[in-house]
């Protein structure tokens, strides 16, 4: 079995993963807190982890992946009072979890072992809350809960900034009831509006954010789990509370590995659900077909920005096309040995801080190999498409029937170049091309293909 090594945010390095357990691996990534549909932004961390248990169990581990769901949160009892007309707040994440679940499902790549939901681990997320509390670091006042964040000295390693130097980002709110302005909530006491609340001993409210995923990453996974990952605009202040909570309640690493990966890019910034022109995963997916997107994904390393668009996601189908094309060539069987290295480099790229971009490239020059010889075998590409969830692209793809509105454009196009209106018939084969058709011109007559 090879080394795998994987980049830790606390130690800021890429280090050996040694599995807690032997010949088994644990992952636990912080999942979406659903008060809307998801965007593409958000489906990266679900690809990143979903295919790192790929990998990792093509290596022989026994893989356990938690992604949560944070169905009790700020954002979802705003939300909830601002729709038209006002929805009860579980409703609304009860129906925006079961959007997520039909949203990623789109991808092909399976569910996590676990999706736990914060709203269905309120006993433990009390119990640990008490923990806190007797250990001393953690206080109630007026029905509120917060964490002293100077009991735990070794606070701010996992994002490696100076105590002094923090904001919580809790604005306000409590802000006169904390006994030091670094500390954060782990239990908020019900406010007006809000409709969802369970009672505990401190008094009727819900629990922090941060709190939830301690709670949720220990009641599946045990302490000193093996990963834990989630995008990189998590590592402060959430990760360093979930960590911090954990360490003080238990006197252990809640993960051995933080792996955190990096944001989309649109047009230069950050995707946050805050800014605007934001594509819904459903609409890219069904725009571009799973596999165009998982190989979106796939074609940036996990740590860096990936930038988000048109001419990206066409790159990526492309790229599928290709690969499904040369795997229909392929016939079952072991492969030459020539083609067996760029298997290897395949592998060998994964165990290198998960590098997809250098595996894809391995992978295309498996098929460029390929192509050259007369019975490439295809063990080696079902191993290296499955790692990846493309597993789909060593099928036939179906192709849909052209409907009849878009056979009446293809033959007014026809109509148009026979009238010499060249124009017209580029603006009618672009209208086709948004309708996801694209016209090849050939010996007997045009006809409609999906690229
Ligand atoms: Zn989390």
């Amino acid at each position: 079995m090879r080394q795998i090594r994987l980049h830790d945010t606390r130690r800021g390095e890429v280090v050996d993963f040694e599995p807690r357990d032997p010949g088994r691996a644990s992952i636990y990534a912080c999942g979406p807190t659903v008060y809307s549909r998801i965007h593409i932004g958000n489906a990266r961390p679900f690809v990143v982890y979903s295919l790192l248990k790929r990998f990792l169990e093509a290596e022989g581990l026994e893989t356990t992946l938690v992604m949560n769901v944070t169905d009790v949160n700020d954002k979802i009892y705003d939300a909830a009072r601002a729709a038209d007309p006002p929805v009860a707040s579980d409703e609304l994440a009860r129906e925006m979890t079961a959007a997520y679940v039909a949203d990623t499902d789109a991808l092909g790549l399976g569910r996590p072992d676990h999706e736990p939901l914060a709203g269905e681990t309120i006993d433990g997320i009390i119990a640990l809350i008490g923990t806190l509390i007797e250990a001393g670091s953690a206080y109630a006042v007026d029905g509120d809960v917060y964490f002293s964040v100077r009991s735990d000295s070794a606070y701010g390693e996992l994002s490696h900034r100076s105590v002094d130097a923090m904001d919580q980002g809790e604005g306000v709110e409590g802000a006169s009831r904390k006994r030091d302005p670094l500390d954060f909530a782990l239990w908020k006491a019900t406010k007006e509006g809000e409709d969802t609340a369970w009672d505990a001993p401190w008094g009727r409210g819900r629990p922090g954010w941060h709190i939830e995923c301690s709670a949720m990453a220990e009641g599946l996974l045990g302490v000193g789990f093996d990963i834990h990952g989630g995008g990189n605009d998590l590592v402060f202040p959430h990760h360093e509370n979930e960590a911090a909570q954990t360490r003080m309640a238990r006197g252990s690493e809640l993960a051995r590995i933080w792996m955190h990966n990096g944001m989309l890019q649109l047009a230069g910034e950050k995707m946050a659900k805050s800014t605007g022109n934001i594509e819904p995963l459903a609409a890219v997916v069904e725009r571009w077909g799973p596999e165009a997107v998982i190989l979106f994904f796939v074609s940036g390393h996990y740590r860096q920005p990936l930038l988000f668009g048109d001419t990206e996601l066409e790159a990526a189908r492309t790229s599928a096309r290709r690969i499904r094309e040369q795997a229909a060539r392929t016939v079952a069987g072991p492969s030459p040995e020539e083609l067996s290295g760029h298997r290897e480099a395949f592998f060998d790229s994964l165990a290198d801080d998960f590098n997809t971009p250098k595996a894809l490239a391995a992978l295309h020059a498996w098929l460029r190999g390929a192509s050259g010889i007369d019975s490439p075998g295809n063990e080696d590409l079902v191993a290296m498409l499955t790692c990846l969830g493309l597993e789909s692209l060593l099928e036939p793809a179906e192709v849909p029937e052209a409907d009849e509105s878009a056979l009446a454009l293809l033959r007014e196009r026809e109509e148009a170049r026979a009238a010499g209106d060249f124009e017209r018939a580029d603006a009618l084969r672009d209208e086709l091309a948004a309708l996801g058709w694209e016209v090849r011109d050939g010996a007997g007559g045009a006809e409609l293909v999906r690229p």
